[in-house]
């Protein structure tokens, strides 16, 4: 078994929904705002017109279109893995979403897993990700990805199997705002 992106974004979301999904088995409801939400099968003529000008605005020379890829521990689909011309390698992701002025941390996660993948299958460093924002003029954004960053999605990997290999109880969110309206809050002792 490998874990998606939705995983490590869920498990940094509070770590005992890993444990209550997957370990008791309950599940959660589909709204949850930890979601990542997909524009694959958007067919947008114009962001396939616009695709060719932004790899050129990011200085890419060669781009590996929709790569599904594994390692050990988890799976992704990449929109893009777009090649700088300093030799490292970056995500691109299309978002079928308005940009409201913020990254939203699921985003970020995603991206921060796309570069474990992408460093593992390439052999090449990733320094940075992309994320295009198709509902506001495909926005593009870049994404810093650091060492420390690859490492937090590592651990959490590493902690999520943990949990459901030997149903280990992991603590709680420490943003108490979360548990609010948190489907597990009955059973949760917080
Ligand atoms: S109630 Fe709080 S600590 Fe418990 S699962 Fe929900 S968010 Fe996590």
């Amino acid at each position: 078994m490998t874990l998606t992106p939705s995983h490590i974004i869920q498990y940094l979301y509070c770590p005992r929904f890993t444990f209550f999904e997957y370990v008791l088995a309950i599940p959660q409801y589909e709204e949850k705002n930890y979601k990542v939400m997909r524009g694959r099968e958007l067919h947008d003529r114009k962001l396939e017109q616009n695709k060719e000008y932004l790899r050129k605005r990011i200085g890419a020379v060669d781009k590996h279109l929709d790569q599904y890829l594994t390692n050990d521990l988890i799976r992704g689909r990449i929109d893009e893995v777009l090649v700088l011309a300093n030799g490292t390698l970056a995500p691109l992701d299309y978002k079928f979403a308005m940009y409201d002025n913020k990254i939203y941390e699921t985003y970020r996660t995603q991206l921060y897993c796309y570069a474990w993948l992408i460093e593992e299958n390439f052999g090449k460093e990733v320094r940075q990700g992309f994320l295009v924002y198709t509902r506001s003029q495909n926005k593009l954004v870049e994404i810093p990805i650091t060492q420390e960053h690859k490492n937090e999605v590592k651990a959490a990997a590493a902690d999520i199997f943990r949990i459901i290999d030997k149903n280990y109880y992991p603590k709680a969110t420490k943003y108490k705002a979360r548990c609010l309206n948190c489907t597990y809050r009955n059973i949760c002792a917080q």
